[in-house]
């Protein structure tokens, strides 16, 4: 941990028409973080992680990703995306293509790698997530779990300097729900940035530095894991808390 700020959000303020979802909010994430994002549905949390990917434009208020303003358009935002990975609850796989394509298209289309260098790393990266043996099916040929690991080895392919994940073990079977979250826990281990999204408080407890709670787009407070586990001082951390526990 260098201390050094990857991701900073001052004073975001986002609105769907009327709807205030993003209220405020100041957020700085350092490199080599892991921060769990937590709070009721609605609340804000899927908007925050597509806000800092710039999938949904911010009304006041700035991002800087790795100390610059997140770009609006063209080939800087294209280069955001590959540097700010993001993993999704489906795992929007291309179905029609092969695991091992899937992994290797980004880095051949957006970072223009060389086929036989990026079918490399993109199997040393399966390799990394316990699907190798797999890099010739197709995605409807695998499990849930397998299909999510080989989402988290695309992102990976585009060398990222930050990991977004928004609830990437929801839509799984609970028996695949460890296999995700361990190779999610390698991969804060190895110190990669990472803001996650999850109900899994066991991966929060054991895996986060930091615990955000947002509510209502506001984010409510923020504590290392054992201190908000512990004594949430906010009522709607306690009310959520009691109702998740
Ligand atoms: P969470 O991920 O915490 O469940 P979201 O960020 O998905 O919350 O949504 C926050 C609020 O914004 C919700 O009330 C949701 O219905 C609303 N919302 C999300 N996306 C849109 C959209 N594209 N248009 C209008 N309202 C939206
Ligand atoms: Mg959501």
């Amino acid at each position: 941990m260098t201390g050094e700020a990857l991701i900073v959000l001052e004073n975001v303020n986002k609105w769907f028409g009327p709807l205030h979802v993003l209220q405020d909010v100041d957020l700085t994430v350092e490199r080599g973080e892991v921060v769990v994002v937590i709070g009721p549905s609605g609340s804000g949390k899927s908007t925050l992680c597509r806000a800092i990917n710039r999938l949904e434009p911010i009304d006041s208020g700035s991002i800087t990703f790795d100390g610059t303003p997140l770009p609006a358009e063209g080939r800087p935002l294209a280069r955001l995306r590959s540097e700010v990975g993001m993993v999704f609850q489906s795992f929007n796989l291309f179905a029609h293509k092969t695991i091992l394509q899937n992994v290797m298209l980004g880095p051949v289309k957006v970072r223009k790698e060389k086929p036989a260098a990026a079918r490399e790393r993109a199997m040393a990266l399966l390799e990394r997530v316990g699907i190798a043996s797999q890099a010739d099916k197709f995605p409807a040929q695998l499990s849930g779990g397998q299909q999510q690991r080989v989402a988290i080895a695309r992102a990976l392919a585009m060398q990222p300097k930050a990991l977004l994940f928004d609830e990437p073990t929801s839509a799984l079977d609970p028996e695949m729900v460890g296999e995700v979250l361990d190779v999610m826990t390698s991969l804060a281990k190895e110190g990669m940035t990472m803001v996650v999204v999850t109900h899994e408080m066991g991966f929060a407890r054991h895996a986060a530095k930091r615990v955000v709670f947002m509510a209502d787009g506001q984010l409510v407070e923020q504590a290392p894991p054992a201190e908000f586990f512990a004594n949430p001082k906010s009522d709607r951390a306690k009310d959520f808390l009691s109702k998740i526990l």
